[in-house]
């Protein structure tokens, strides 16, 4: 079923009786060439790259809940490319090339909508500090303009300027950057990976691993043991719980992150506002609600719910940035477990157990890398070779000194 004007006109006038379910519901089969692990946009867009470049691949994806159960529908559904380090800005701006031909491609519509990401600076020494980055992103052919206080009252009057504990002197803009609907975003590409012939299997967690002579040979499942050539592991939140089934331990903390809806509003922001002297960022989603979130909460945790003290937090630094956010109310509000790294970055690399794949370290950025990294982790599956814009996301890169730490932070997850 493809979508078209024509088709959206015919159902509203024949009662919408002839949309049908986005992907089937097949019962799993005893083997295939390639599962992956995991239901998340990750493996739902592994899975479709595979099966759309990759041809004649008999494929699987495991999923322990329901499609968009996980951080793909937790998001807060920014994208942006706006990294320093080299390894980091190609690949994400991969990503950022990819969602833009995202609804093309896929003939599905994800609400994309690139109304500009603003980093705000507060120093002099910030202020060079984003001149810096942003002439990265300009190398790397994404996009990227210093606004001054001037230019930045003009597009965001309501911040505040003149009273503020860190005044606002300007920001970095990256007009390209913005949101698009998460949970679309899963279903987009379980539907497209679906037609292509892809099994995707819910309702089936992976409990182990049956490993022989250090190679993998098929997985258990809650619904039997299913065997496959390779196995695509990208569980996020739970990476370290599923690989520690193959004897693996990994270099990544689970934290909690929350993320605030407010009631509905006029449209007051005009794109993904980020403050540069706490850890605040918000957006306004098409119904109104004001979308926003700061930090992790500061221990390992596997509870998809947070702390009172992060909430505290997030609301001083929305206040701090824009005090009439203090009269809108708090709607809803919801936590994902985050897979964080030690330097911040991700890990798309084999494992020391042949037939076993690792994709995950996306910290509280992993939903603007969905489509780069489903093309690249497919890229790694099918081949066995790294795919040039994620070659550095090694696994061996912490024993190895070669880590790709953004923030200049190190191993301490809380601060990335
Ligand atoms: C509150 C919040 C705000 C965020 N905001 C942003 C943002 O604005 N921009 C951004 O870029 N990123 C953001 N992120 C991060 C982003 O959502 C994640 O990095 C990304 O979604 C992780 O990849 P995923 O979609 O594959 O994860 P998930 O959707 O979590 O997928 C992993 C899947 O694996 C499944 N699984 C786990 N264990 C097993 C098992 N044993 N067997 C089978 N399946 C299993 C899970 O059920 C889950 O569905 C945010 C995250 C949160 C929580």
């Amino acid at each position: 079923m493809a979508y078209s004007a024509i088709k959206v006109i015919k159902e509203a006038l024949t009662g919408h009786r002839g949309w049908k379910p986005l992907w089937r519901r097949p019962e799993p089969k005893s083997e295939y060439d390639i599962i992956v692990i995991g239901g998340g946009g990750h493996g739902l867009a592994t899975a479709y790259y595979l099966a759309s470049e990759y041809k004649n691949k008999k494929i699987a994806v495991l999923e322990k809940g329901w499609l968009g159960g996980g951080n793909i529908g937790r998001n807060t559904t920014i994208f942006r490319s706006n990294y320093l380090l080299h390894e980091n800005e190609m690949f994400y701006e991969m990503s950022l090339k990819l969602w833009e031909q995202f609804e093309q491609d896929l003939n599905y519509n994800a609400m994309i909508s690139q109304r500009g990401v603003i980093n705000l600076f507060h120093s002099d020494a910030q202020r060079d500090a984003y001149v810096r980055r942003g002439n990265s992103m300009l190398i790397n052919g994404a996009d990227a303009i210093l606004l001054n206080e001037a230019k930045l009252r003009e597009k965001c009057p309501f911040l505040n300027y003149d009273n503020a504990r860190f005044p606002i002197q300007g920001g970095l803009w990256q007009p390209r950057g913005g949101t698009i609907r998460h949970d679309a975003v899963a279903w987009g590409y379980a539907r497209a990976a679906d037609r292509l012939g892809v099994d995707i299997i819910e309702n089936c967690e992976v409990t182990g691993f049956d490993i022989q002579n250090a190679k993998c040979n098929a997985v258990r499942t809650s619904r039997g043991t299913i065997k496959a050539k390779k196995f695509g592991v990208a569980v996020a939140g739970s990476s370290s719980a599923v690989m520690e089934n193959a004897g693996l331990r990994l270099p990544i903390e689970s934290h909690v992150l929350q993320a605030f809806v407010s009631e509905g509003l006029k449209p007051i922001i005009p794109g993904v506002i980020t403050f540069g002297a706490g850890h605040f960022y918000i957006s306004q989603s098409d119904k109104g609600g004001l979308v926003f979130g700061g930090d992790i909460d500061g221990y390992n945790s596997y509870a998809q719910r947070g702390n009172m003290a992060v909430v505290e937090d997030v609301c001083e630094g929305g206040m701090a940035l824009m005090p009439m956010i203090g009269k809108a109310r708090l709607l809803r509000m919801w936590g994902g477990v985050m897979d964080m790294s030690m330097d911040g970055s991700p890990i798309i690399d084999r494992t020391p157990i042949k037939g076993i794949y690792f994709n995950g370290g996306w910290c509280y950025g992993g939903f603007k890398a969905t489509p780069a990294s489903g093309k690249c982790f497919a890229h790694l599956l099918a081949t066995d070779e790294h795919h040039p814009n994620a070659s550095a996301y090694l696994l061996n890169r912490f024993e190895k000194g070669y880590m790709i730490d953004e923030k200049g932070m190190g191993a301490q997850p809380n601060l990335h």
